[in-house]
């Protein structure tokens, strides 16, 4: 299976644990895959050949742009700057309503995409680009920047030499270890998506909330700029209480001064299969906004409204 990946976008994984044989341990993320020879992790960019763990994605560049960083978004760190943005295939999360599936869950699979690209971007690439584009600084995004952890670590080197900064847009469900090495190599931001309650977010995404609250704990203490969205889902979401509880965890463990976003979902991917079938209305996000406010949030912001 490996045989037919542009040698390029393969890199041993820089965190994993032989459990046997024939099984070995990706801790990239939370998920903590076991995987057997020749199989894929559940986000379909770490495959197991010959009981070592490899990332098929490093370089694999299907998407890039020149963004505002308010895109991102990240509405206070450095307002009004561009950010050089890439992304790959593949994703750690199963979310039903993904507004960016066609690179997070590509039909075909993240394999069979990766099989055929041509889309290697060198990290040297990437940063000469991010300069002729007079960009500020670099963002992993699109898709779940984390599957693109061992790639990062070098564009994050290459951009600090050149006086870049380095942003994330993450689910945040890395392993503490791969926190420890993006801090160390310069990530500068990142934007965390709250999801919602725990029962939410094991029931429709299969993982663990209260792991993603930990790391974005993780990384205020590290000093790393960190703002918050939750993407509002009518009626998964959209509750009182769920958005009470959120806010006021924000303002309690991670700070009331934290930037919140409140973001509008419209109908992608599978909405369609679990009853959503038109944007989120409105004055859900209005009832969410003075909810936040109400709870000691200093700054929340509306979003694809
Ligand atoms: S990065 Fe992928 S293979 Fe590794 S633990 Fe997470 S989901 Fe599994």
């Amino acid at each position: 299976m490996i045989e037919s990946i542009d040698k390029r976008f393969i890199r041993k994984g820089k965190y994993q644990k032989k459990c046997n044989k024939k099984v070995s341990q990706c801790l990239t993320c939370e998920r903590k895959c076991k995987i057997k020879e020749g199989e894929i992790g559940h986000c379909g960019t770490r495959i197991n050949y010959e009981g070592d763990i490899y990332t098929i994605v490093y370089g694999c560049i299907p998407a890039e742009s020149c963004n505002p960083i308010e895109k991102k978004p990240l509405y206070t760190f450095h307002p009004g700057t561009t950010a050089f943005t890439v992304g790959t295939y593949g994703c750690n999360f199963d979310c039903f309503w993904c507004q960016n599936w066609h690179l997070s869950h590509p039909n075909p699979s993240t394999i069979e995409q990766v099989k055929k690209s041509k889309d290697y971007l060198s990290p040297e690439n990437l940063i000469r680009k991010a300069i002729r584009n007079n960009c500020e600084g670099t963002s992993i995004s699109f898709n779940e920047p984390t599957l693109l952890f061992e790639y990062s670590l070098d564009v994050f080197d290459l951009a600090k030499k050149n006086d870049l900064y380095n942003t994330y847009v993450s689910n945040g469900y890395m392993t503490k270890k791969v926190i420890n090495d993006l801090i160390e190599h310069g990530l500068d931001a990142i934007n965390i998506d709250i999801k919602g309650d725990s029962e939410m977010v094991r029931n429709y995404c299969g993982t663990d909330v209260e792991k993603v609250w930990r790391n974005a704990k993780c990384f205020i203490e590290n000093d790393v700029h960190v703002e918050i969205t939750t993407l509002l889902i009518k009626d998964l979401n959209t509750d009182v209480e769920i958005i009470a509880n959120i806010a006021n965890r924000i303002k309690e463990q991670l700070g009331a001064s934290i930037p919140l976003h409140l973001t509008r979902a419209f109908p992608r991917y599978k909405s369609k299969n679990h009853g959503f079938t038109e944007p989120t209305p409105l004055k859900y996000l209005y009832r969410a906004l003075l909810i936040a406010k109400k709870e000691g949030l200093e700054t929340v912001y509306l979003g694809n409204i």
